[in-house]
């Protein structure tokens, strides 16, 4: 039931980003329509699912560190609500992620971070053989050290979309299967651009520019050793893999790559992910390659999204790059402050005229 009518909003793209701010907009008593030619199916529907501001975190990214560590607190409440919404659960897992490197540099890499995060105050247990091995047996015979860090989590993004959707059509969402050309030629009091990697082909201005990943699923096979019981990271000469458990397998990601709108699977990534992914985990061999798909990630300048108002008619939701999933909650939180008129102070280093 609609608390009072606070008028027309359009929200343009019907990812993660666009359907939670739909769903909580219209909980909140705005009349919505959300428009998209191909709904949750774009990097939403691609990707690994990691609630991961700690094992994503890097020296020089401390305001990331910040706001992705706010939106994983905001986790827990927006499942709850999204779960009593839509019906249906909304796929937040509450088992936490393990780092392990390979090589002494690999291992070096985790030193790094282990440190980084620790001048930070957040709480990060180095592991050695023996304990990695308790917590996942199945890892590779060579791993010798790594990281517990409890706090990061993971989501089932596609439960995830489809439980936002179900949440969308409950609370009233009108979907709109068509492509929007310009912005102004909509029939609405406010508009959310979330359209992701297809944010600037609307509003050029924006810096968001698409980086491809590519991304595998894997389905567990009867007699092979099950997946773990937590995601597991793998730095593994160099390069980056993760392991994300789902209920029926694994999903094994992701590539990067600087090469535009291209959505293509190439046989390069699906060869390191593989071999990487093989190096952590060998038993993955005998799990059936279900999937591997593509997805474009909308990145900006400084690895931070792009969140708050563009004019008075129109609010950015965009450029929310490897971790559009993780800061659903603070997304939908500043979006709907901003359309009140009363923007969120957390969400102040997303403002998307930071740069001019
Ligand atoms: C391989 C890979 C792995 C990833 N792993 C993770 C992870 O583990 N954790 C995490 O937090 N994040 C992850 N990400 C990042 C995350 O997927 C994105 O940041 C997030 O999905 C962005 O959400 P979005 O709704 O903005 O974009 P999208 O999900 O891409 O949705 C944008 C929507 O806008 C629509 N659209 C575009 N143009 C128009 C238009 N003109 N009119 C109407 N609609 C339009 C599209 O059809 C699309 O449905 C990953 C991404 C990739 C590619």
């Amino acid at each position: 039931m609609r608390v009072h009518d606070r008028g027309r909003l359009s929200v343009v793209g019907a990812g993660g980003v666009g359907l939670s701010v739909a769903w909580r907009a219209a909980c909140a008593g705005w009349r919505v329509r959300l428009h998209d030619p191909l709904p949750a199916r774009g990097a939403s529907w691609v990707a690994g699912g990691m609630l991961a501001p700690l094992t994503e975190g890097w020296p020089g990214e401390e305001d990331a560190l910040v706001l992705n560590t706010d939106s994983l607190h905001r986790w827990p409440d927006f499942a709850a609500a999204l779960s009593a919404g839509a019906g249906t659960d909304a796929g937040l897992g509450a088992a936490g992620t393990l780092v392990v490197g390979l090589d002494s540099a690999d291992v070096g890499e985790l030193a790094v971070l282990a440190e980084w995060l620790a001048a930070r105050g957040r709480t990060v247990t180095e592991l050695g053989r023996r304990e990695l091995r308790e917590r996942v047996p199945a890892l590779a015979q060579g791993i010798r050290r790594g990281l517990d860090v409890p706090g990061d989590l993971a989501v089932d993004n596609r439960a995830l979309l489809a439980a936002l959707q179900a949440a969308c059509l409950a609370a009233g969402v009108e979907l709109v299967h068509e492509a929007v050309t310009d912005l102004a030629a909509l029939p609405a009091d406010q508009v959310v651009l979330a359209a992701g990697a297809g944010s600037p082909a609307l509003v050029p201005s924006l810096p968001v520019r698409a980086v491809k990943g590519e991304i595998l699923r894997l389905r567990h096979r009867r007699s092979v050793l099950p997946a773990p019981g937590c995601t597991v990271r793998g730095v593994v000469h160099g390069r980056h893999v993760y392991l994300v458990p789902r209920s029926d397998g694994i999903v094994v990601g992701a590539t990067q790559h600087e090469v535009g709108e291209d959505r293509d699977v190439t046989v390069g990534g699906v060869r390191d992910l593989i071999a990487d992914a093989e190096a952590v985990l060998p038993s993955i061999a005998e799990y059936e390659l279900t999937e591997a798909i593509a997805g474009l990630r909308p990145m900006t300048p400084d690895n931070l999204p792009l969140i708050g108002r563009l004019d008075e008619r129109t609010v950015a939701a965009t450029g929310h790059g490897r971790n559009g999933l993780l800061l659903l909650p603070l997304t939908a939180d500043a979006v709907l402050a901003e359309l009140d008129g009363s923007p969120l102070p957390e969400a102040a280093p997303a403002h998307p005229r930071r740069f001019s």
